[in-house]
């Protein structure tokens, strides 16, 4: 009998989808588990000046070592701690392992800024703006070196007026990015008057330049707005020399992607900074042309 449910198509779905239940459950279960049992950690995406080649920030991004999973994915697990209530505590724990590291990194000397993704749950919490000033207050950092990333989409929805927030995370001295922005259908006319200083413009449109027209498009039109309100405009997912050209011929200022660096753990960071590493786009450009 089972056989003949494995060959129809339909039973097979199902049982597919029973395994993935079982495993979402699972990883909610484990999930519970995994501040505690110390699972986090947090690696760093190098955020390089598009003219100079030279790295001025990080973004933090979480990474969960599950004992029974491995490595799982903040694409998988977030939207899980999203659902259960889990990223107010998994957040509150990020926000603190960057200022820690942070304040050690300027004990070494090293100059960067570290921006941290922040979910609508955290956001939409209790005095969320003052558990971020005592984070930083508590490592001796200075509020000028964050970024708080909220998603496009974020800004849309919400019990609070996110203006609100935000002017709150302004008048603190913190700096605010729109992550993921032109996937979500926030109003210009509200966006012109948000405390913003970067626009991150969403990895899926720099993917298909300089190649494809549209997304081409999307990106020129996005800088340019960027531009317009004063605001910087941050390429995700450089993955190319030819998008770092077309990007920089546009007056796109900074950039962060695998082209340069994954995502990587902090001793690599300090590598790099060590080294005084920087990208050469003529120099890549150069060693194209030879035969
Ligand atoms: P995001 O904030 O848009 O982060 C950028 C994602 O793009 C990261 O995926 C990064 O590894 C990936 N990426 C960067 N450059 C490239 C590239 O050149 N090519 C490709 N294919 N991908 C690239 P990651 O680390 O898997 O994170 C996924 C998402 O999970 C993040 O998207 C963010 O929304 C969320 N996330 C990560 N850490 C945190 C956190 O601490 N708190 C919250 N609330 N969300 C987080
Ligand atoms: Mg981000
Ligand atoms: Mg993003
Ligand atoms: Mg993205």
């Amino acid at each position: 009998r089972s056989k003949e449910m494995g060959r129809s198509g339909y039973c097979f779905y199902a049982g597919e989808l029973a395994r993935r239940q079982q495993h979402l459950l699972s990883l909610n279960t484990q999930l519970h588990h995994a501040l505690e049992r110390d699972e986090f950690l947090v690696y760093y995406q190098p955020i390089i000046d598009l003219n100079t080649g030279a790295m001025v920030g990080v973004e933090a991004l979480l990474r969960w070592k599950s004992p029974e999973d491995g490595m799982i994915s903040p694409g998988v697990f977030i939207p899980i701690a999203e659902e259960n209530g889990l990223i107010v505590p998994i957040g509150d724990w990020v926000l603190d392992e960057v200022c820690r590291q942070l304040a050690q990194w300027q004990k070494q000397g090293l100059k960067l800024y570290a921006a941290i993704n922040l979910s609508t749950r955290q956001l939409w919490r209790d005095r969320m703006v003052d558990k971020i000033s005592d984070a930083i207050s508590r490592h001796n950092i200075s509020p000028k070196d964050i970024e708080l990333e909220i998603t496009e989409s974020a800004t849309m929805k919400g019990p609070n007026s996110i203006e609100s927030i935000m002017a709150q995370m302004h008048e603190r001295g913190l700096n605010i990015s729109i992550d993921d922005f032109g996937t979500g259908y926030s109003s210009l006319e509200r966006l012109k008057h948000m405390p913003v200083r970067t626009l991150k413009i969403d990895r899926s449109f720099v993917d298909g330049v300089p190649g494809s027209p549209r997304d081409a498009n999307i990106v020129t039109t996005v800088v340019q707005l960027a531009r317009n309100f004063q605001m910087n405009s941050l390429a995700e997912g450089i993955e190319t020399p030819a998008q770092w050209r077309f990007l920089l011929d546009l007056g796109c200022l900074f950039g962060q992607g695998f082209y340069f660096s994954r995502p990587v753990p902090p001793e690599q960071i300090e590598a790099m900074c060590r080294e005084d590493k920087r990208w050469s786009l003529e120099e890549v450009e150069a060693s194209l042309l030879l035969p």
